[in-house]
């Protein structure tokens, strides 16, 4: 395999972290210790919250989100369709069944308004008939999808309309902030009125500890139940028991998981919380070198901006229009793979999988937006360390391709 001019993603990893890592492996203690708990209260403040509970991925925090909501078997919970897998398996872990929900043209988020509709339809036996009787449907998990975060003053207006908790998968958005129609308050993701708000360090992501993820709430139950239920279920950790006066002896509590972040993780992660703001910047200034640059090539449309919207900007997804070109985005993706440009599509939906198809019946036409955007969807690359020539490159082979199969253009020199 030749290596690509431009990847899709390049994780930088400063001397910081080499040196905390270091630092780390030396100090004898690599599990979850004093780097852990330094790194949980800094990305707290960080992000406005009271607690953050740091585990070894954002699917770990999502599924001790929905234990500690105490979600139960044969309830069901409203999902985005367009999300990653980590979204709607955590609910599967729970025996418990993901309401899919189409998304909203223009950001690709969840549309509140199909999340009604499909309630409507659920109550009616019009949605899912194999079920048999309406679940109880009793949470709904918002994705901010590439970092543009959702109007969460809606969400919980609706959540609350239909007796909901919600867990925001913040996977993509951190750091990340809203308003409310430029008013002065600017609210960050994580200090909002979401009951657990899950972030991913995965190694591709905003910041990364390789993987990693952590758990933010505002409500000290609900923490400790996630804390708990990280590490076994264990009345006090290894540190707790190591360090200080505590004693070897500890208690089982609960059947907990095995999802606590180790040391040489959060050595990673302090360091790289510490520039996020700086790499958000930066991934936001190649975002618009982008919008300059791209913003008269006919054949694509930009992703969505909005003045209320502090955009993390961990993806940049162009659509194409399909109807303007002789190719599909299978084809272009293809075409700029072999001009050196990695690049990613997000996401085919959940219910154009075999087993959400399989398993509840998701029907295409439930989901028209949905179905119809993720055929056009192409997300080009965007990292804190891509160069000037980077950009370029991808801008001039995105260009190229463009024009090689525009239909317009064709359509000029067959008259010509
Ligand atoms: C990456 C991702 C996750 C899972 O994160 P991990 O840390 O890899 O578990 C969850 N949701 C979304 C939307 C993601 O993109």
């Amino acid at each position: 395999m030749t290596a690509l001019r431009v990847p899709f993603f390049r994780a930088e990893i400063a001397q910081a972290e080499i040196d905390e890592v270091n630092d780390t492996l030396r100090s004898g203690w690599l599990t979850t210790g004093p780097k852990v708990k330094r790194f949980e209260r800094e990305f707290a403040d960080a992000v406005g919250a009271s607690h953050a509970v740091a585990v070894n991925s954002c699917t770990a925090a999502l599924h001790l989100a929905v234990e500690a909501l105490g979600l139960k078997a044969g309830e069901a919970v409203l999902v985005p369709t367009m999300t990653f897998a980590a979204t709607a398996e955590v609910i599967r872990y729970m025996g418990a069944i993901p309401v899919l929900v189409d998304c909203d043209p223009i950001t690709g988020n969840l549309n509140l308004k199909d999340a009604e509709q499909k309630l409507d339809q659920l109550r009616r036996g019009a949605l899912l008939p194999s079920l048999g009787t309406c679940p109880r449907v009793v949470g709904i998990i918002p994705v901010h999808v590439g970092g543009f975060m959702m109007d969460l003053e809606a969400v919980d207006q609706f959540a609350s309309r239909h007796g909901l908790w919600v867990i925001e998968d913040a996977a993509h958005s951190f750091p990340a902030a809203w308003r409310k129609n430029n008013s002065q308050s600017w609210r960050r993701c994580g200090e909002g009125t979401a009951d657990v708000t899950c972030f991913s360090f995965y190694a591709n992501k905003t910041i990364t500890t390789g993987e990693g993820g952590m758990a933010v709430t505002q409500d000290p139950v609900l923490a400790e139940r996630m804390r708990l239920m990280s590490l076994h279920g264990l009345s006090q950790d290894a540190w707790t028991r190591y360090s200080g006066g505590a004693t070897w002896d500890y208690r089982i509590t609960a059947p907990g998981f095995k999802y606590n972040l180790t040391d040489v993780a959060a050595a990673i992660g302090i360091h790289q919380l510490a520039r996020a703001e700086t790499m958000r910047k930066q991934r936001e200034e190649l975002a618009h070198y982008y919008f300059d640059q791209l913003r008269d090539v006919e054949e694509i449309e930009l992703p969505a901006e909005d003045s209320n919207r502090i955009h993390s900007w961990h993806l940049f997804p162009i659509r194409l229009r399909l109807e303007s070109l002789a190719i599909g985005r299978d084809i272009f993706v293809e075409e700029l793979k072999g001009a050196g440009v990695g690049c990613s599509v997000h996401w085919r939906p959940l219910h154009l999988h075999p087993y959400y198809e399989s398993e509840f019946g998701w029907q295409a036409e439930s989901f028209p937006v949905a179905t119809d955007l993720w055929k056009r969807l192409v997300s080009l690359p965007l990292f804190p360390t891509m160069t000037k020539e980077e950009m370029r490159w991808v801008v001039d082979e995105v260009k190229r391709i463009c024009a090689k199969h525009s239909r317009e253009i064709a359509q000029r020199r067959a008259v010509a």
